[in-house]
C-alpha cells in the first residue's frame, strides 16, 4: 500500500511540499546524473531501448530548471567541492558509452547554457565496426513475433505478441546478456539472430575525431568506461586490468594527458564490487561513478552514485528526485 503510493508520487512530475519534505534528509552532499545519449524530438521511438535517449527539447528543459536551482559544475569541482566540510549542494552531468549524439545534440545545448559535462567514452565504440548487443537484441525482438533458441544447453521460447512481452524478453535476455563475457555474449547473439554476421553501429557512435573535437571545448571532460563494455564483476583479475588499460592507452594517447575518471560498464551491484573500485584506486584514478541510486553522503570516490535521465524523465521528476526522494523511494520500492 504504501509502496504504491510511493510509487505513484514517485513517477508524478508535480512538485509537493510533501515531497521536498519526506525527500530533504535523503538530499545528500550533491548529485551527479547519467544520460546516455540526447536525440531529435523526431526521432524519439517506441522502442526498447530501455530509455536510453532524451530528447533535444527535454533535455534543454532539464537543463534550464537545474541551472535555475543549482549549480551544475565539472567533475574536478564536484570532488573539490565533496572534500569540503561543509558543502555546496551541487550537480554534475555525465553521460555513458560514448554516442555521436553526445557531439551533435548535446554539446550544442551544454554550449549555449555553459554547463559542463563528462562523457565516458568505450573505448572499443571508436572502431570503424562496432557491434552492440543491447541495440542489436532490441532491433531483433523488436522486428519478430516469437523467438526460439538453444543456448548452453538450455531451450529459450518468447512469444514477442504485443509490448509487454516484447518488453519482458529483452529484460529477460538483457540480465543474461550482462551475466556473461564478451566471447560468450558473441556466441549468445549468434544464436539469438542465427547469423555470425554482426551488425555495425558505428554511425551512431563517436570516433576517434569527434572525441578529440569535444575534448577541445573546455565544458567537457572525457573519461574511461572500459574497452569492451565487460561486466567487470564477473571477470578475472588480469581481465579487469586490461579493459581499465586499453581504455587509458587508447584515449590518453589520443588526448595526450591523464585520464582521471572512470564509469563501470552497467555499474549496478551485480557489475562493480570492492575489488574493481580497489584496482581503479590503485590505478591512480580520482572517480568512478556507479549506476546505483543513494545520496552521497558518506562519499568514497571510486563508487559514486547516479541519478539515471530516461526518456521518461521529465524537468519536473528531476527536481523531485534531486530533493532527495528519489533517493528514499528507490531504496523503498526496489
Ligand atoms: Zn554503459
Amino acid at each position: 500500500m504504501i509502496k504504491d503510493y510511493l510509487r505513484k508520487i514517485y513517477n508524478s512530475s508535480a512538485v509537493s511540499p510533501l515531497i521536498n519534505l519526506l525527500g530533504f534528509p535523503w538530499k545528500g552532499r550533491g548529485a551527479i546524473l547519467v544520460y546516455h545519449r540526447i536525440v531529435k524530438d523526431d526521432q524519439i521511438k517506441e522502442d526498447l531501448e530501455l530509455g536510453l535517449t532524451v530528447s533535444c527539447s527535454n533535455f534543454e528543459k532539464q537543463i534550464k530548471e537545474l541551472k535555475s536551482k543549482y549549480k551544475i559544475c565539472s567533475m574536478n569541482e564536484f570532488v573539490e567541492n565533496l572534500k569540503k566540510k561543509k558543502n555546496e549542494f551541487m550537480v554534475t552531468i555525465t553521460f555513458d558509452d560514448g554516442y555521436k549524439d553526445n557531439l551533435l545534440q548535446a554539446l550544442p545545448i551544454l554550449t549555449k547554457h555553459e554547463v559542463p559535462a563528462t562523457i565516458y567514452v568505450t573505448t572499443r565504440f571508436l572502431d570503424k565496426d562496432v557491434d552492440i548487443w543491447w541495440y542489436e537484441l532490441a532491433d531483433i525482438i523488436q522486428n519478430k513475433s516469437d523467438l526460439k533458441f538453444e543456448y548452453d544447453g538450455k531451450k529459450f521460447n518468447f512469444l514477442l505478441k504485443n509490448k509487454k512481452q516484447k518488453f519482458l524478453a529483452y529484460q529477460n535476455l538483457t540480465k543474461l546478456f550482462k551475466s556473461l563475457k564478451i566471447v560468450q555474449q558473441n556466441q549468445l547473439i549468434e544464436k539469438i539472430t542465427n547469423t555470425k554476421k554482426r551488425k555495425n553501429y558505428s554511425n551512431i557512435c563517436l570516433d576517434s575525431k569527434e572525441v578529440l573535437k569535444l575534448e577541445k571545448n573546455p565544458l567537457i571532460t572525457i573519461g574511461s568506461h572500459g574497452h569492451n563494455h565487460q561486466n567487470l564483476k564477473i571477470l578475472s583479475d588480469d581481465e579487469v586490468k586490461f579493459e581499465i588499460k586499453k581504455s587509458l592507452e587508447i584515449l590518453e594517447k589520443l588526448l595526450n594527458h591523464k585520464i582521471k575518471h572512470f564509469a563501470y560498464p552497467f555499474g549496478g551491484k551485480d557489475h562493480v564490487s570492492i575489488r574493481e573500485q580497489k584496482m581503479i584506486e590503485n590505478m591512480n584514478f580520482e572517480t568512478a561513478v556507479i549506476g546505483s541510486v543513494y545520496p552521497i553522503k558518506d562519499y568514497n570516490f571510486f563508487s559514486l552514485p547516479r541519478i539515471y535521465v530516461g526518456k521518461n524523465t521529465c524537468e519536473k521528476t528531476l527536481i523531485n528526485h534531486l530533493g532527495g526522494f528519489y533517493n528514499l523511494a528507490g531504496k523503498l520500492i526496489s
